[in-house]
């Protein structure tokens, strides 16, 4: 097992000083920024010390909770949606228009709040066993919110399909000349191509294209898409392994590994199931979408994450490094240890931080102190990890 050495050495204090931001230095950083979407993007890709120290391979993660809008990769989605809405007459500002969404809750939270940004409208379909966070922080940015019974996405009443079928009452019945736009993050190209275009190459410009492994979950799939996507296609670096990181209950570790969703030995009745049998929220699917399929091709290799290991390793990060988080973020961050060790030391591995802990108060992080998992040891959690 390994040990965290001593602390880390504190800054010289002038030293630190002289390099924080100062104000008025650069003429750049005087303009004022136009409006909340300059929130969005250029995130910083931190360190994660405790597991690069724990794995002897660097473990670096984007901040995703901080773009500035609904503090996930959502705003980069739901900007980009709304962009090719407005570029092709979907949508008119001001005109009444309702964006609607079905949506788990990080991509209707930044379309809500863009909405309101841009004169739009938000309705969001969402099932009804998400984080209560997220549904109140939609109604407070003025949202309509329909929290559903969780439903098979064969069903009418599933939370995308419901979002579908508002939008296409409101653009078939409003008399004010009002549109509904369904913004339809699963299958639109505008998810997959925020992150071609911006998260992608951030990563390869922050990492001076020295990156080994790139490890991200999958609920639309169109994080993991857009950026191998443009990792190997664009920057051209093949070697760069793509692992999808995949939280119990979820079928595309299957499809990744297997070819199939379900493993042949599964009941059929398993292989009806549509929910994801898992605490964690945001990822995890059994369903191909077509932002899953735009990368599929290019997935390397999945690991499976179960709650209990996303659990331990929130914690770990809270106690080691200060790093408060959700819990697609942590199953990230497992599969990003796992991934580490199957390669050789001195190896850099890139994973998302996709929002925060705070989001997740009432649920996962509730279970996590139901569990008694405050003052375990994660000793275990590493061992199980082939640290
Ligand atoms: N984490 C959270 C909290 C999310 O809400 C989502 C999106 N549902 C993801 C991760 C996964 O991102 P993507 O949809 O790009 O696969």
């Amino acid at each position: 097992f390994f040990s965290l050495g001593p602390p880390l050495e504190l800054e010289d204090h002038e030293d630190h000083k002289s390099r924080l931001p100062s104000p008025g230095h650069d003429p750049q950083e005087q303009q004022p920024a136009e409006g909340i979407e300059s929130c969005i993007g250029n995130t910083p890709l931190i360190e994660i010390r405790s597991l690069s120290k724990a794995t002897g391979r660097t473990i670096l993660a984007k901040a995703e909770f901080l773009n500035g809008v609904g503090n996930s990769p959502k705003d980069r989605v739901a900007l980009n949606m709304i962009r090719e809405a407005e570029r092709n007459g979907l949508l008119v500002p001001h005109r009444g228009d309702t964006i609607y969404e079905g949506t788990v809750g990080s991509t209707g939270i930044s379309l809500a709040a863009l909405a309101r940004a841009r004169g739009y409208k938000a309705h969001i379909c969402m099932p009804d066993d998400q984080a209560l966070e997220k549904s109140d922080l939609l109604h407070h940015l003025g949202a309509t919110v329909e929290r559903v019974a969780v439903a098979p996405i064969t069903s009418p009443d599933h939370f995308v399909n419901l979002a579908r079928r508002r939008a296409y009452d409101h653009a078939g019945n409003a008399a004010d000349g009002s549109r509904g736009f369904f913004a339809n993050q699963f299958e639109s190209e505008a998810n997959w191509h925020a992150h071609l275009t911006a998260t992608g190459p951030e990563i390869w410009k922050q990492t001076g294209g020295h990156l080994d492994a790139f490890v991200a979950g999958a609920g639309t799939g169109g994080t993991i898409s857009g950026v191998a996507r443009y990792l190997k296609m664009e920057a051209n670096a093949g070697a760069v392994r793509i692992v999808l990181a995949d939280p119990q209950g979820s079928g595309l570790y299957n499809k990744i590994k297997h070819g199939v969703m379900y493993s042949p030995t599964e009941r059929e009745g398993t292989r009806r199931r549509q929910q994801v049998d898992s605490m964690v929220e945001g990822i995890g699917i059994n369903r191909i979408t077509d932002n899953f399929e735009a990368g599929r091709d290019l997935i390397d290799d999945a690991v499976k994450v179960t709650d209990g290991q996303a659990c331990r390793m929130a914690r770990w990060l809270v106690e080691n490094d200060g790093i408060f988080v959700g819990s697609s973020s942590s199953v990230n961050c497992v599969a990003a240890v796992m991934t580490a060790m199957s390669l050789p030391e001195g190896s850099r591995v890139v994973t998302i931080l996709c929002d925060s802990g705070t989001r997740h108060l009432s649920k996962f992080w509730k279970r996590i102190k139901e569990m008694g998992l405050e003052d375990e040891d994660a000793t275990n959690l590493f061992v199980e990890l082939g640290v």
